[in-house]
């Protein structure tokens, strides 16, 4: 269908040929002698430039009346040039494809990319405009390179865990509990019951353990997220893995692992697109060579406490204290061993003292705060006892998870990396929402 890409015509491919590109008009400028469409592929943007005297009349007019994101097909010679992208195309044909309708011009342009959005933050593609007519930002630069290296980071997680002899693994999306809490599950009238949207794979994952060992997934989670953020979606993409006889420090090496090796492969397939985005591709780097400390939460209570912050040991870490944790790192950095007190009762209690739990988060820079949380699971079926009637929980919804350990239960652990944060940070988004094409938030849901 496509003999010729933008992005090899850019690379210097077909210099002095003659090419047939076929995409879309980006920009358009000109006279009455000569006119210039930039025509856009997902390769890239290419200056073509129309002139009446070669073109005859006829077919320079049909050039002319090409409208932003109009589609067509362009033949002409490559030539290359010491202007911006160094080439360009001397048009000889013309044909539009699909054209745009004059009284209803495309509605997205460079003014609607930062601005004020629905949450009164500056940040890029958030306004009420924009957001309504997301079906059409997706075709603007900066979301095209978001979407690229949101596909390298997928690339890289299942590159990393299958060249470990993971095994892809699903869980069913349509639950009876929760995982992370109450508070935000969405629940769906399911004939004449109640489910729930899954909030992690993770319950599920377990039950595979002893069948499996080594399992992966990247799947939807569901989380009621009432509060604005620029780092909560209601739906995101979870890669969750989990590993059989794995002990916390050991899952941290693969948390670590996939988290750098995300970071390579960004580099490596979009150099480019990181450097268009203003991205510092040293610290980039850094996060793919270095490796990334460890610190216990008690440490970093007394790191904060003597910052001044408000905080007592047994909270849980909200965003505004993670985001100062992360000012003294220029990589991530693991948080492990929080108290027992402010974990859920599938934390394993660590032996050497029953007052934590054998846990961690992995805190991103540059403000970013919490990509991957995970830990050792409660594996012993008297201790899971324990722990659901400690706190209260009804055993019921949960018959199958304790039947999972009543039948050769063993030590295992497991994380869950949020992907749309991980790109977010590495991206350096301005909101969540950049780095996803239709994103979910309590606020909505269209288009
Ligand atoms: P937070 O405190 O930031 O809400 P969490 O403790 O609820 O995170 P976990 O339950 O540990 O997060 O989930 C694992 C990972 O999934 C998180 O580290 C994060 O990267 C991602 N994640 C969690 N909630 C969301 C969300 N609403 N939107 C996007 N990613 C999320
Ligand atoms: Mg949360």
């Amino acid at each position: 269908m496509k003999s010729h890409w933008v992005g090899d015509v850019l690379a210097g491919a077909h210099d002095g040929e003659t090419v047939e590109l076929k995409g879309w008009v980006h920009r358009a400028r000109g006279n009455n002698n000569i006119h210039f469409l930039s025509i856009r592929d997902s390769t890239g943007n290419i200056q073509c430039v129309g002139k009446k005297n070669i073109l005859g009349e006829e077919i320079f007019d049909a050039f002319r009346s090409a409208l932003i994101e109009s589609s067509m097909i362009v033949s002409g010679e490559v030539v290359a040039t010491d202007r911006e992208h160094g080439h360009e195309i001397q048009v000889s044909s013309v044909e539009i494809v699909g054209p745009v309708d004059s009284t209803r011009p495309f509605p997205i342009g460079e003014s609607d990319m930062l601005d004020v959005d629905e949450d009164g933050e500056m940040t890029y593609g958030g306004s009420k405009h924009t957001l309504d007519h997301r079906h059409l930002y997706l075709r603007t630069t900066r979301a095209t390179t978001m979407l690229k290296l949101r596909s390298s980071a997928f690339g890289a997680i299942h590159d990393y865990f299958r060249s470990r002899d993971f095994i892809e693994y699903q869980a069913p999306n349509f639950v009876a509990g929760a995982v992370e809490g109450g508070s935000t599950l969405f629940e769906v009238p399911y004939f004449e019951k109640t489910a729930y949207l899954t909030q992690s794979w993770q319950l599920y994952a377990e039950a595979a353990m002893p069948a499996l060992e080594r399992l992966y997934t990247i799947a939807p989670s569901f989380r009621a997220e009432k509060s604005r953020t620029r780092r909560h979606l209601t739906e995101f993409w979870h890669a969750e893995m989990e590993m059989a006889w794995a002990s916390n420090d050991e899952i941290m090496g693969h948390g670590e692992g996939v988290v750098r090796h995300i970071a390579r492969t960004m580099l490596d397939e979009h150099e480019q697109e990181l450097t268009s985005l203003d991205r510092d591709l040293e610290a980039i780097a850094s996060y793919a060579d270095n490796p990334y400390p460890r610190m216990r939460y008690d440490e970093a209570i007394e790191r904060l406490q003597a910052l001044k912050v408000d905080v007592e040991w047994g909270q849980d870490l909200d965003y505004s204290k993670e985001k100062i944790l992360t000012q003294d790192f220029d990589v991530p950095h693991f948080l492990t061993h929080y108290p027992k007190v402010a974990k859920p009762f599938y934390h394993r209690v660590d032996p050497d003292d029953g007052n934590y739990v054998l846990c961690h988060d992995l805190l991103a820079p540059e403000g970013y705060g919490e990509i991957i949380g995970g830990g050792e699971r409660t594996w012993s079926e008297q201790e899971i006892l324990e722990r659901i009637d400690e706190e209260g929980t009804p055993r019921e919804p949960y018959q199958f998870y304790i039947d999972v350990r009543s039948y050769g239960g063993v030590p295992h652990a497991g994380f869950g990396l949020g992907v749309d944060r991980v790109v977010s940070w590495l991206a350096g988004a301005s909101h969540i929402r950049e780095v996803i094409p239709f994103p979910r938030t309590s606020r909505r849901v269209t288009p």
